[in-house]
Parts: C-alpha cells; sequence; structure tokens
C-alpha cells in the first residue's frame, strides 16, 4: 500500500508578521509550483491564518491550523469553529497536541469531539498521541496511545475514519532533541495501525501516520523509510526554512 506522505510543520506559538512573511517566502522558493512527491501543510497561530493564506495562494503549500473548537458556533469566547478555519481554507487542523493536553487538561475525550468538529466541517484533523517518558519507562506505551485513538475511533462512522491523519508524537522526543528510534517509532505506528483495523481493515490501509518529536534533517530519511511512518508532525524544524525544506526532500 503506497501512502502519499505528508510533512506538516507546526510552527506552535512563534512567529510574526514579519518573520511569517520570510519564513514563507523561503519555503515556497524552495517548493516551487509543482506539484511535488508528498503533501505539505504549516499549521500556524490562528492570527496569521490571513497572511499565510494569501500567501499560499498558487502554491504546493496547503494551510493548517493548531486547534479548533469541538463546538460549531455560540457562546465559547476565545475559541476558533471549525467553520472559521475553512473561511481561511485551511485543509488540516492539529487536535490532541501534547501541550494541550498538558496544559490545557484536554482529555482524550475533548480531543475526540475536536476531531470530530474538524471532521464534520470538512476538514482533515491530525490527531495526536504519544505517551510521557514515565508511562513509557512502566511499559505502558501500546496502552496509552491506544486508549488516546480509540477515543478518537469511538465517535467516528467507518466512512470518516479513512479522512483522518494520526500524529504518534512521544512526549519525551517533542522539542527535545532527543528522537525516537526509527524502529521504536515503526513499533508504535503498527499498533496504532493495527488499532485502525480492528475498526475497518481498508480504512487502516490508507490512514497516514506521522512521526513527530524532535525530526529534523539528519534523521527524517532513516524514520521516514519505516513502512508505517507517513510523514513527519514537525516543531522547531518547521521554523527554519532551509532545514524544513531538507524533511521535505527526505519524504
Ligand atoms: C511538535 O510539537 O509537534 C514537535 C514534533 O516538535 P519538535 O519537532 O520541536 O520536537
Amino acid at each position: 500500500m503506497m501512502r502519499r506522505k505528508l510533512i506538516a510543520g507546526n510552527w506552535k506559538m512563534n512567529g510574526s508578521l514579519a518573520a511569517n512573511a520570510a519564513l514563507l517566502a523561503e519555503i515556497k522558493a524552495g517548493i516551487g509550483r509543482s506539484e511535488s512527491d508528498c503533501d505539505v501543510t504549516v499549521c500556524v497561530p490562528t492570527p496569521y491564518l490571513a497572511q499565510c493564506q494569501s500567501a499560499l495562494v498558487d502554491t504546493a503549500l496547503v494551510l493548517g491550523a493548531q486547534d479548533v473548537s469541538a463546538h460549531a458556533s455560540g457562546a465559547y469566547t476565545g475559541e476558533v469553529a471549525a467553520s472559521m478555519l475553512l473561511d481561511f481554507d485551511c485543509k488540516y487542523v492539529i487536535v490532541g497536541h501534547s501541550e494541550r493536553r498538558a496544559y490545557h487538561g484536554e482529555t482524550s475525550q475533548v480531543v475526540a469531539q475536536k476531531a470530530l468538529s474538524a471532521l464534520r466541517a470538512g476538514l482533515t484533523p491530525i490527531v495526536c498521541v504519544g505517551e510521557t517518558l514515565a508511562q513509557r519507562e512502566a511499559g505502558q506505551t501500546e496502552a496509552v496511545v491506544a486508549e488516546q485513538l480509540d477515543a478518537v475511533l469511538g465517535l467516528l462512522d467507518v466512512s470518516a475514519l479513512k479522512k483522518i491523519v494520526v500524529a504518534y508524537e512521544p512526549v519525551w522526543a517533542i522539542g527535545t532533541g532527543k528522537t525516537a528510534t526509527p524502529q521504536m517509532a515503526q513499533d508504535v505506528h503498527a499498533a496504532l495501525r493495527s488499532r485502525l483495523a480492528i475498526k475497518d481493515g481498508e480504512s487502516a490501509a490508507v490512514v497516514k501516520i506521522l512521526y513527530g518529536g524532535s525530526m529534523k534533517p539528519d534523521n527524517a530519511v532513516e524514520l521516514l523509510a519505516m513502512p508505517d511512518i507517513d510523514g513527519g508532525l514537525i516543531g522547531g524544524a518547521a521554523l527554519k526554512a532551509a532545514d524544513f525544506l531538507s524533511i521535505v526532500a527526505a519524504a
């Protein structure tokens, strides 16, 4: 099964009008307008969606966001609805990033509701799962990511299943410079794909499972060569055009 790779930049809470313009100009110059062999998205802070939407017109890059409300509209001060992201031509939205689970108390149930609200609006949720170091050392990795994924799968019809992207991001590897070895990542990706297959084998074969956690130009080739690693969710290296482009080239 050949799955087209996806490289997703997660800018997190970084950037400014000036810095974004410079970064996107460099990335665009490096990627060109032509269809490449992989899909590339940048998930930007909400206030910059309009800026980035304009900057990405007529490019091979697509726009993404970093979070979405579980609700469609209404009295939810500070939240951003999926329909609003769609207004800015977003295609992807990250849900359940470990920073949101850790600092904003997002449970797997909330993350699942967010994924559902993204799907209902026609966005592709990038559902993040991953264990902490303590959980890995306690041998709980597969159980933790299975619980996180199952919460989402439990809310979706089989027909919606193939429309999600999953990102495996071991918490201990995010922003730390420590990366899972390709085999460690592959083992978890294979476990996640089996979990998807319990629900629907056909979808399990097409759903992209990205790896995230200190993916850099010097480890991207090895990681992306693993059979169940279908791309990357890139934090730090997505803020440096040369690094991001070299990861795209690896894919
Ligand atoms: C992330 O936060 O999604 C991530 C993978 O960050 P980094 O690449 O900086 O580890």
